[in-house]
């Protein structure tokens, strides 16, 4: 248990890669604070099993990732009921997929507004907090669309190569003061947002489903392998050792070998 005098505020973790990062440093010790969207009573569930499961405090926070005031305020809740704000996981995220002449305007707002305006006033907001204590963890759930593009995914991609450029500032601007900050970028892993871009890709590609696991999805991914949650969960419990307090600044892929292409 080497994260116990520790907590944390994973972003989007009321399902898919958060919830498994969440329950991973929940497992090591570190109080929790979820978030996310979903069924009020399947996250109380949710909350309840990490503390069952764990003994950890674990609390929920339903700030919507689009709106400043209210992840500034699930910072203040964190801190304040949890005593600090150590460990910071940007990891809410949605996707869309659409020819760019069609992509709607207010999705694309949308996208750039979860997938990479968030992790801004998140990291605002909770960087004083790491400050005082001199130690800090934020690691961001990127993608290896933060590294290369695909089709029909433009506001995707652009958020995600944006959040890859704020975590090397963020890791400039901090690494004096104990806080590392890093990307996890995986390939294709399979949660509910891969599950629900299958329909939409079977249309802008005219395709099956099989085809679009095959031929789209697991095609970039040499090792035709989709990458687990847990697998992600655990390069983030490492990020957040003394092994990696040198490791800052960086974009960890864990796509099966996609961006060595
Ligand atoms: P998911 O759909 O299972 O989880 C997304 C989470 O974000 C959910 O908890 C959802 O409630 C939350 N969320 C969505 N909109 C929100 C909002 N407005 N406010 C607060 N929370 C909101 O998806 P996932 O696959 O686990 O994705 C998690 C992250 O991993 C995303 O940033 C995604 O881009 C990234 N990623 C996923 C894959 C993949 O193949 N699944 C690959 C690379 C990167």
């Amino acid at each position: 248990m080497s994260l116990t005098s520790r907590s944390a505020v994973i972003t989007g973790s009321t399902s898919g890669i958060g919830l498994a990062i969440a329950r991973a440093l929940a497992k090591e010790g570190a109080n929790i604070m979820i978030n996310g969207l979903g069924d009020a009573q399947a996250i109380e569930a949710t909350r309840a099993a990490i503390e069952t499961d764990f003994g950890v405090r674990a609390l929920y926070h339903g700030a919507d990732m689009t709106k400043p005031g209210e992840i500034a305020l699930m910072i203040e809740t964190a801190q304040s009921q949890l005593g600090s704000v150590d460990i910071l996981v940007n990891n809410a995220g949605i996707q869309h997929v659409s020819p760019v002449e069609d992509f709607p305007p207010e999705k694309w707002d949308q996208i750039i507004a979860i997938n990479l305006s968030s992790a801004f006033h998140t990291i605002r907001a909770a960087t004083p907090f790491m400050k005082a204590r001199k130690w800090g963890r934020i690691i961001n759930t990127a993608s290896a669309h933060s590294l290369v593009a695909s089709p029909f995914k433009s506001a995707y991609v652009t958020a995600k190569h944006g959040l890859a450029g704020l975590n090397k500032t963020v890791a400039l601007e901090l690494a004096a003061f104990g806080i590392t900050s890093n990307c996890i970028s995986p390939g294709y892993v399979w949660t509910p947002l891969v599950e629900k871009q299958i329909p939409d890709t079977m249309k802008a590609r005219n395709m099956t489903k099989e085809d679009v696991i095959n031929t789209v999805l697991l095609a970039a991914q040499p090792t035709k392998q989709f990458v687990t949650v847990d697998q992600v969960a655990a390069l983030a419990v490492f990020l957040c050792t003394d092994a990696a307090s040198q490791i800052t600044g960086a974009n960890i892929s864990m796509d099966g070998g996609w961006t060595a292409a």
